[in-house]
């Protein structure tokens, strides 16, 4: 049955995460008639959130209550093109999430800014160590079109939206005592006081000092006391409940699309939400270079509709935006044989590494925690004097420690060597557990030519639409950081003499689905100022179709150490900008191709 044509609007916008909702509120508050489709349910504090069913590790963690059902989409991976990629039934490296509020609601908060380091990696590498220091399977690494100093006043909109606690390391230039100096210059502090530290924290940081490092505490929207944004959307004090990462806040401390964003833009006459609402097709006219809507499908009545419009965002995170543009059609797909086509490009994640380390006797009372009380060191990432010639990498890692989230059933650190069960494992965890800390390196991960997303030629969604293949590992260069940010994790936990230690591990290592690592995916649909190796330009609009913007990590040409929504969120507030001054008044390409 044909789908059933709705009433044209002026902009749709397919998700309402964290980008969906920023587009939302903005282009609404500027008397665009918007639409907003979503595929998971309405969320509030009020009705999701309270005590004491927020704290419920097994429908949250283990049930994955608020993640995309795998069982209705999913992708499908393997490590190299050679291999049979397979339906991953259950999500366990990444957990993209499924309701108003999308991932921003059971995020925990780290906030930063990508610095220069990032926007010219390529110009800044080959300026330094010459163009052969850049492998030729890392082809695809290049300059982004931005600067850190166009970006400034939206990563500094988006902390002041996102309560943000920190401490400025540089303030118009001049670097601040107490912060990360290596930050590139803000024009004013964060609108918060960092979060409180913990015990592990402070036991980091007197060891990064005495090892010369520059610790400082991590930047989170987690409101560290009582705030009202500039939008008027009020948060609560941060309660440290230690249930942050992968569960909703009941405090409204935790900056969320469903408290800020979301609830701005419902205030506008303009918006309207429609929520179970399944987008599995962009609508294009090819002659003209436009999108003309979508097709999506009510996931309570199973009907097809059709929402024409005349501009479409697409906010659905990572992997499904890229996944809608090759179901869509729109974009050459990516061919690695050839290194032609630009949809699923690009596509890179995150390298991570760490020690463990047990004190006998002492308590760090690891269930009092945010999702921020991390302190880190950025010694080995945004510091551009770290030399990385002699290690042969090109990125940077950054390394903290501090409680963020000890799940009371998934999280029960014992010692290395602990049987995995029974008498001997039960006394381990009870001598043990609390008296645990562990030191974390999280690294960024360059593109490769053989790390790519397309659609799977085997496998179906509920939609009978091909599902999105991932083929991703980490490659020579994430090895060559992941051993020497090893070597850095183990010296500093070293230092602070533990009873026992397990170290970090610096041995090459492929990427499987379990356990959990991050949700910092990015590219897929990479940002560039050439159309034939990216799929968007700079204000992220698509170059097949001028009335595209397409949001989220999957414009980022690389991955970097820090967590994605700092700039994410920025950027989503700059295409705001740009639409609203530009765009609106002379619609077409923003840049020429
Ligand atoms: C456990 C966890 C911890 C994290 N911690 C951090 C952190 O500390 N710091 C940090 O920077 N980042 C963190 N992140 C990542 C962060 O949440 C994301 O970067 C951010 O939410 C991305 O925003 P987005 O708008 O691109 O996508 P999302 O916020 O995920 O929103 C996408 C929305 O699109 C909807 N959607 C998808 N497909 C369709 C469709 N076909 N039709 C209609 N709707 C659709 C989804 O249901 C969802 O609501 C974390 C993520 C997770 C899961
Ligand atoms: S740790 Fe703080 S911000 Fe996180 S969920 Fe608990 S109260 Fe909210």
């Amino acid at each position: 049955m044909a789908a059933r044509k709705l009433k044209e609007v002026d902009a749709v916008i397919i998700g309402l995460g964290w980008t969906g909702g920023i587009l939302a509120k903005e282009l609404s508050e500027a008397g665009l008639k918007v639409v907003a489709l979503e595929r998971g349910k309405m969320t509030t504090t009020d009705a999701d959130f309270q005590l004491q069913q927020v704290r419920d590790e097994l429908r949250y963690v283990q049930r994955q209550e608020m993640m995309q059902d795998a069982s209705r989409d999913t992708v499908t991976m393997r490590n190299t093109p050679k291999q049979d990629a397979l339906p991953v039934r259950r999500l366990g490296s990444f957990l993209p999430g499924e309701a108003v509020g999308g991932s921003g609601l059971h995020w925990s908060g780290g906030t930063w800014r990508w610095s220069d380091n990032e926007f010219k990696v390529r110009s800044l590498y080959e300026q330094r160590y010459g163009a052969k220091f850049i492998s030729s399977e890392m082809s695809d690494l290049r300059d982004w079109g931005i600067t850190y100093a166009e970006m400034e006043r939206y990563y500094d909109k988006f902390e002041y939206v996102a309560a943000v606690s920190g401490k400025a390391g540089n303030l118009k230039g001049k670097v601040q005592p107490g912060g990360n100096p290596f930050e590139g210059p803000r024009a004013r502090e964060y609108p918060l006081p960092p979060l409180k530290s913990v015990l592990s924290s402070q036991l980091f940081a007197e060891a990064a000092t005495k090892a010369g490092y520059h610790p400082f505490p991590r930047p989170a929207a987690n409101a560290s006391r009582a705030y009202t944004n500039p939008d008027g959307a009020t948060f609560g004090g941060c309660q440290y409940c230690g249930f942050c990462q992968r569960f909703g806040c009941e405090a409204n401390a935790k900056a969320s699309p469903h408290i800020t964003v979301v609830p701005a833009a419902m205030k506008s006459p303009n918006f309207e939400l429609r929520t179970h609402s399944w987008v599995t097709q962009i609508l294009k006219d090819p002659s003209a270079k436009r999108v003309t809507g979508v097709l999506y499908t009510n996931l309570l009545t199973g009907e097809e509709l059709e929402q024409p419009a005349s501009m479409v965002v697409l906010a659905t995170f990572t992997m499904n935006n890229t996944h809608l543009m090759l179901l869509s059609g729109i974009g050459q797909p990516y061919d690695p044989a050839t290194q032609t086509g630009v949809i699923g490009r690009n596509y890179c994640y995150e390298t991570r590494t760490g020690a463990n380390l047990f004190f006998e006797g002492r308590s760090f009372n690891r269930f009092i925690s945010a999702g921020g009380t991390n302190w880190v060191i950025d010694d080995f990432n945004a510091n551009w004097n770290f030399d990385r010639g002699p290690h042969g990498f090109v990125g940077g890692y950054i390394v903290s420690a501090g409680h963020n989230t000890n799940l009371p059933i998934g999280n029960r650190p014992v010692p290395g060597g602990t049987p995995a069960w029974g008498t001997a494992w039960k006394e381990a965890l009870a001598k043990w557990s609390d008296s645990s800390m562990g030191i974390t390196s999280s690294g960024g991960s360059m593109p490769h030519r053989y790390n790519y997303l397309d659609l799977d030629p085997t496998y179906k969604n509920a939609f009978n639409q091909p599902l999105l293949r991932m083929t991703f590992d980490f490659k020579e260069n994430e090895h060559r950081m992941n051993a020497h940010a090893a070597q850095v994790v183990n010296e500093l936990a070293k230092s602070l003499n533990a009873t026992r230690m397990s170290s970090a591990n610096g041995k090459p290592q492929s990427w499987t689905v379990v356990p959990y690592l991050s949700t910092h995916n990015g590219g897929g649909t990479p940002m560039g100022t050439d159309p034939k190796t990216s799929a968007v330009n700079p204000f992220l609009q698509s170059w097949d179709a001028h009335n595209l913007f397409v949001m989220g990590a999957n414009v980022f040409p690389h991955n970097g150490a820090y967590q994605p929504t700092g700039l994410v969120g920025a950027l989503a507030y700059r295409t705001a900008d740009i639409i609203k001054s530009r765009y609106m008044k002379n619609p077409g390409p923003l840049v020429s191709a």
